[in-house]
């Protein structure tokens, strides 16, 4: 008998339903067997066989800050579901968690960053960004502003708006023409030095963003989107005076700065948002992931008062908006999420866990086919490589079938993005966990040669 509890199906009939009627987000068409998980607890999950991993993504992908199980969080919901589950916040009303939450936010983000608008995922969050800098302009009588600058190899999800902005070709295909008015620049990649020219990186970049403004007008450009730390590129960090002098660049022309912290929001670099370490000083911030966890989905848009005041207030209204947009339940799961952040010290964990990454990944740094260890808080990207000399990038399925190997063999679930091998785990990884999770890297790695 089949009981109707989904995880005490067995795995093959759930694998087989799954495979049969889910279309999954970023499907691979390839892939004929799907992994189902069904239970997690800290930073370790079970599948439908009952068979255990180690938890080195974080839920997926750089999303479970505060790990798996939290009975805290399952409270949190239980509780805010029985006193109101939802209502939405359109117009006239609001929820007591939303606004709690808003101002919980406000304490935490860089100062200036005072409103703060909510969604239901990342993508949201950026589409929202980009109409909100728009908006901005246009209310305040420039109606040209509308060109976006992103860059290649960024990653702000796959809604229209968000997917056009993103600069990795792979998404980008299959979905005919991009939105118009979206022009992007290249990221600085120190790895590959080889990409500018000869000059400096942010030379050749801080050129190549003022020929860009040059050629499409200051006075038709209104955001520049990019994420402190490429996330979905590689795990790619820029030289400390990228983001200063970018910065700068386009405050002189009157051009918004939109950091999208999607992944790095809420501490995953050791701080609560990576973009003032980095010198962003962004007009509109995009987070979305660590905010509950992913316990339930959430994403804010954090922004300027005065981009608030312009879109909406006085004689304006603002239509843009989701049902579910600051959702009570949500709400009180991310005020729940952020207590636990602050009473573990999560943020110092993360900067414990780089820490644990950089070491335990010295020895494969020397392996042949590993080009670049770039760690980053609790985050990591190992570029890997056909050739060390010519840095010449493994192909995309090496590196999957790396990962799969670290899946099958070791039971340690990572990613790659392209070439690059990926671990993003929950920030209450114990020391343990990421040995466990480097030397099964090291010895994998060790066998490509
Ligand atoms: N922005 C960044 C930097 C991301 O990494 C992601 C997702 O990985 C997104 C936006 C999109 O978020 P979502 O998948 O919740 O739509």
């Amino acid at each position: 008998t089949i009981s109707s509890t989904p995880s005490t199906r067995p795995a093959a009939l759930l694998e087989d339903l799954d495979r049969r009627h889910v279309l999954h987000p970023h499907e691979r068409g390839h892939r004929s067997q799907r992994r189902v998980m069904v239970r997690g607890q800290g930073s370790t999950v079970w599948d439908a066989s009952g068979r255990e991993f180690l938890d080195a993504l974080g839920g997926g992908i750089w999303v479970a800050q505060v790990g798996h199980g939290r009975q805290e969080l399952a409270d949190a919901a239980a509780r805010q579901i029985s006193e109101l589950a939802h209502f939405t916040s359109f117009f006239e009303y609001g929820t007591d968690k939303s606004a709690l939450l808003a101002e919980r936010l406000t304490t935490l983000a860089p100062a200036g960053m005072d409103r703060v608008f909510f969604t239901c995922s990342g993508s949201e969050a950026v589409d929202t960004a980009l109409k909100l800098a728009r908006l901005h302009h246009h209310h305040r009588g420039e109606p040209d502003r509308n060109w976006i600058i992103a860059r290649h190899y960024g990653y702000h999800g796959t809604t229209y708006g968000s997917g056009t902005a993103t600069g990795i070709p792979n998404m980008q295909v299959a979905v005919g023409p991009n939105l118009p008015h979206v022009e992007k620049v290249m990221p600085p990649y120190p790895y590959r030095p080889e990409m500018y020219g000869g000059q400096g990186t942010t030379e050749f970049l801080l050129n190549e963003l003022s020929e860009t403004i040059e050629r499409l007008g200051a006075g038709n450009i209104a955001a520049m989107i990019g994420e402190p730390v490429l996330g979905g590129g590689g795990v790619i960090a820029p030289p400390a005076d990228y983001w200063p002098r970018v910065r700068e660049l386009l405050r002189s022309h009157g051009i918004l700065l939109i950091a999208d912290e999607v992944i790095t929001g809420y501490g995953r670099i050791g701080s609560w948002f990576d973009s003032a370490p980095r010198g962003m000083d962004a007009d509109i911030i995009t987070t979305a992931k660590g905010l509950t966890s992913g316990y339930v989905p959430m994403g804010a848009v954090l922004m300027r008062e005065e981009i608030a005041a312009s879109v909406a207030g006085g004689e304006r209204d603002f239509f843009h908006g989701h049902t579910y947009s600051g959702h009570p339940v949500a709400a009180a799961v991310a005020l729940a999420n952020l207590d636990i952040i602050e009473k573990e010290s999560l943020l110092a964990r993360s900067l414990a866990i780089s820490e644990w990454f950089r070491t335990g990944l010295a020895g494969a740094a020397e392996l042949p086919s590993v080009g670049d260890v770039r760690v980053e808080g609790a985050m990591a990207g190992i570029e890997l490589v056909a050739d060390k000399a010519t840095r010449e990038p493994v192909t995309d399925t090496l590196a999957l079938a790396v990962a799969d190997e670290l899946y099958e063999t070791h039971g340690v679930i990572t990613r790659n993005y392209g070439p690059t091998l990926v671990l993003s785990p929950p920030l209450v990884f114990e020391r343990a966990e990421a040995e466990r999770t480097t030397s099964a890297i090291t010895e994998v790695l060790g066998r490509l040669d």
